[in-house]
């Protein structure tokens, strides 16, 4: 390893610890916003990342939504939190199926009446290593960006006022970075477009996949000059990044308490199934930040990008 890549890895088992630390300290109440009644919704809970959201947003003393797009799966993982004491309730929910989303929607509405706090983890991956095949590239555009459009769009209207604000927090990645030095797009004008809070829009994001996907289709995508690595899972994630900013944008001139703050964040390289297990942390760490993100007590956060509990640049 070189001397510079030592040093980050040291630096980033510095903050790892750091943040190990920063768990264990409690809210205090007067940062305690949410109670009981606080209902997040957790989506793709039924493993990894997502489970240990769900257990960590419960252990803190919210409502959780355990969902998942296999039933039985949900219900199984949701029994480990109920036997452990912690308020949790399970549905399916599979974020590709416009079916399944209403039905969703519909019991929600029932049985809670809305929602504060949406987590939109679902995702799929389909490389591993050094692979970069594109042969499931709609899947995981569909699931990844769609699917967090879709939730996104279904639960605002769920969401409920209060003082706090309601909270939105999307499990992104590093890969989807727009400026990142590595991996980026290589079309500097689609990037500056990307990047500029005017000139960036739901159009343009749908656009530039819709190019992306059409280029699969026909073979041509290796000359697109997108991200190299894990290309399609990339641009599904850079999209994702992109909608929370056009999001946070749109939600911005709700009055006082009506509220809605979205954020985005990188778990990190995680040991679940997604990264076959070779991931160089948990999955409890990964889930800090966005738990972290769900329920800063400083609300006036929204539009912005996370790692380890930090600000980082799109
Ligand atoms: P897992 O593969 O362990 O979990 C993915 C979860 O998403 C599963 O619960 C899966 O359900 C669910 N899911 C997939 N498709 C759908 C769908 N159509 N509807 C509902 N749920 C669905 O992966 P991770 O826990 O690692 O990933 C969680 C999130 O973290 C993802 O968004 C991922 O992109 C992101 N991430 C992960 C990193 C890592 O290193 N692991 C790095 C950066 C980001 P099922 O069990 O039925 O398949």
């Amino acid at each position: 390893m070189t001397g510079k890549k030592e040093k980050s890895k040291e630096r980033k088992e510095k903050r790892l610890q750091e943040i190990s630390l920063l768990r264990t300290i409690p809210y205090s109440d007067h940062q305690r916003w949410w109670s009981e009644e606080t209902i997040a919704v957790v989506t793709g809970a039924n493993r990894g990342i997502g489970f240990e959201i769900a257990r960590q947003l419960a252990g803190h003393g919210l409502t959780v939504i355990l969902t998942s797009r296999d039933t039985s799966v949900g219900i199984e993982a949701a029994k480990v939190l109920q036997e452990g004491g912690f308020n949790v309730d399970v549905h399916q929910l599979d974020v590709l199926d416009h079916e399944s989303i209403s039905a969703f929607i519909e019991w929600i509405k029932e049985k809670y009446g809305g929602i504060d706090i949406l987590v939109n983890n679902a995702g799929v991956n389909y490389n591993l290593g050094s692979e970069n095949s594109v042969e499931f590239a709609r899947q995981v555009v569909d699931t990844n960006y769609y699917g967090t459009k879709r939730m996104i769009k279904a639960m605002i209207p769920l969401m409920r006022p209060s003082a706090a604000g309601a909270r939105i927090v999307n499990v992104s990645s590093r890969l989807g970075k727009l400026n990142g030095r590595r991996n980026r797009i290589e079309d500097e004008t689609l990037r500056k477009e990307l990047n500029g809070l005017d000139t960036l829009s739901e159009e343009l994001i749908d656009r530039t996949l819709s190019t992306f996907l059409q280029q699969v289709e026909d073979g041509t995508w290796e000359l697109g000059g997108w991200p190299k690595a894990f290309t399609d899972y990339s641009v599904s994630k850079l999209a994702v990044n992109a909608y929370t900013r056009v999001v946070a944008k749109e939600l911005s001139d709700r009055p006082e308490g009506e509220k809605i703050y979205i954020n985005c964040y990188c778990p990190g390289w995680v040991k679940t199934a997604m990264t076959g297990w070779a991931g160089s942390i948990s999955a409890e760490d990964a889930a800090d930040t966005g738990v972290w993100l769900a329920l800063l007590p400083d609300e006036a956060v929204t539009g912005k990008f996370f790692a380890e509990r930090r600000e980082v640049n799109f």
